[in-house]
C-alpha cells in the first residue's frame, strides 16, 4: 500500500481529499466535528515534513451549483482551532483565485477550497474537473475513505494526474487494514453479527462472509424472513416475501459449509411500531396476530453473547432490533457488552455499517472495541469484495 507514511512532503503541495460532510445546526455551526477531527494525522504529518495542504471535500447535496448552507467557509474556525494555525480559505474549488492561492502557498500553510459538489463534474467524474483539481498540487492524497466506493473526479479520476505521487491517507490506510484484518483472519473463530432491516441490503455480504466465518449470527428485522421461510407465524412483523427463498438458501449453505448459523428463537412483539407500544413476549416463529416482532428475546440475546464471547474475531454490522426506540433496544444492547467482553479477553471486533456505529456511539462503547469503521457504504462494498474506486485509483 501506498501510504503517507512512506514519503517526506517537503517542499510540496499535497492536494489532500478529506470527508468533511459535517452535520451544521441551523445558526451554520458544526454540531460534530468527528469527521474533521479522524483527518488532523494525515494533515498534520503533511505540516510537520514541512509540506503545505490543499484541503478539498464534499459537504451535504448541493442540487445546482453553489448553496451558502453547504460551503465550507463554516468549517474554517474550528479547522483553524483543531489545526491550531491559521487556514486560509477560497470560495471555489477551481478557477483563477484558486489557482493563484495555491500557488502562493508557503510552507507549513493550510489552504481550504470550497464544495467540490458545487460543480456537477465532481460527482459526474469529469476528467477536465479532475485536471484542473489536479493542476494545484504536486502530490495527491486520498483520505475520504467514505467516498472510496464513488468513482468521483476528486476520489478516483484525478489519481492519474499524479502517477508517481499518490497516497493514502492515515483514515484509508487504517479502514483498509483493519477490514483486512477481519476478512484475512487466521483468529478463530470468526464470527459474524448481521442485523438490521432487510435481508435484502445484507444478502451480498451473507454470501461472502459464508465461505469465511465460523459463527453467524442474524438478527433485526431479518429475523422474520428466515422464520416465516421456516414456515413461522410472523404476524405484522417486517419481512420480504420475494426473499423467502434466499433465506432457505442461506441456511442450507450454511449447512454445506459448516457455518453454525445462529438465528433468534425468540422475539419481543410490539402491536404498534412504537416504544410505548402493547408488548408480548414469544417463539419466534409463533408472533401474534396483530403484533409485530421489534427485538430480539432474552434467550436469544443470552445464545448470542455466548457465541460472541467464544469467538477471537468479531465483525458486527446492524442491530438487533429498533434499538433507537428503548423498549427495543435490550437485544442491541446485549450484544454490544458481548463484543465489549470479548474485547476485553483478547478479541478483535470491528464494529461498522451506519447503524451499528450509532448504536455503539449510543452506548458510548467506541472505545471498548478494536476499531469502529466510519465507512458506511464505502465499508459494506469493501466486505461485499467489491472493488473501491478510490482505492484502485491509488493502487494502480
Ligand atoms: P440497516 O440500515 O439495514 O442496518 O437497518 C437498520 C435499521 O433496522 C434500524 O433503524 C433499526 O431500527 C431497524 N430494525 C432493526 N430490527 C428491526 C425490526 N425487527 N423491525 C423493523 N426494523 C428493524
Amino acid at each position: 500500500m501506498k501510504t503517507i507514511d512512506q514519503h517526506c512532503f517537503k517542499g510540496e503541495k499535497v492536494l489532500i481529499r478529506v470527508d468533511f460532510n459535517v452535520p451544521v445546526n441551523a445558526e451554520m455551526q458544526i454540531t460534530d466535528d468527528t469527521r474533521m477531527r479522524a483527518a488532523l494525522p494525515t494533515i498534520n504529518k503533511v505540516l510537520n515534513d514541512g509540506g503545505s495542504v490543499i484541503l478539498m471535500s464534499h459537504r451535504g447535496r448541493p442540487k445546482n451549483g453553489p448553496e451558502d448552507q453547504f460551503s465550507l467557509k463554516y468549517l474554517v474556525v474550528q479547522l483553524g482551532k483543531l489545526l491550531d494555525k491559521k487556514v486560509d480559505f477560497v470560495a471555489d474549488c477551481i478557477g483563477c483565485e484558486v489557482k493563484e492561492k495555491a500557488a502562493s502557498l508557503s510552507e507549513g500553510s493550510v489552504l481550504l477550497l470550497d464544495n467540490l459538489r458545487f460543480y456537477k463534474e465532481e460527482k459526474a467524474g469529469d476528467l477536465d474537473f479532475a485536471k484542473q483539481l489536479a493542476e494545484l498540487a504536486d502530490v495527491y492524497v486520498n483520505d475520504a475513505f467514505g467516498t472510496a466506493h464513488r468513482a468521483h473526479a476528486s476520489t478516483a479520476v484525478i489519481a492519474q494526474f499524479f502517477p508517481e505521487k499518490k497516497f493514502f491517507g492515515h483514515i484509508m490506510t487504517n479502514e483498509i487494514q483493519n477490514i483486512n484484518k477481519v476478512l484475512n483472519t487466521t483468529k478463530k473463530p470468526l464470527t459474524a453479527i448481521m442485523g438490521g432491516a432487510k435481508v435484502s441490503s445484507k444478502i451480498t455480504i451473507i454470501s461472502q462472509l459464508m465461505d469465511k466465518v465460523d459463527n453467524l449470527i442474524i438478527g433485526g428485522g431479518m429475523t422474520y424472513t428466515f422464520a416465516k421461510a421456516m414456515g413461522g407465524n410472523v404476524g405484522n412483523s417486517l419481512v420480504e416475501d420475494d426473499k423467502l427463498g434466499l433465506a432457505l438458501d442461506i441456511i442450507e449453505s450454511a449447512k454445506e459449509k459448516d457455518v453454525n448459523l445462529c438465528l433468534p428463537i425468540d422475539s419481543i412483539n410490539a402491536d404498534s411500531f412504537d416504544n410505548d407500544a402493547n408488548t408480548a413476549l414469544s417463539k419466534v416463529d409463533c408472533v401474534q396476530d396483530g403484533f409485530m416482532g421489534l427485538d430480539i428475546g432474552e434467550e436469544t440475546a443470552s445464545q448470542f453473547a455466548e457465541v460472541i464471547k467464544n469467538s477471537a474475531t468479531i465483525l458486527w454490522n446492524g442491530p438487533m432490533g429498533v434499538f433507537e426506540m428503548e423498549n427495543f433496544s435490550k437485544g442491541t444492547k446485549a450484544v454490544a457488552d458481548a463484543i465489549v467482553d470479548a474485547t476485553s479477553s483478547g478479541a478483535f471486533s470491528l464494529v461498522g455499517g451506519g447503524d451499528s456505529v450509532a448504536a455503539i456511539n449510543k452506548y458510548e462503547m467506541a472505545d471498548k472495541v478494536s476499531y469502529v469503521s466510519t465507512g458506511g457504504g464505502a465499508m459494506l462494498e469493501y466486505l461485499e469484495g467489491k472493488t473501491l474506486p478510490g482505492i484502485a485509483a491509488i493502487m494502480k
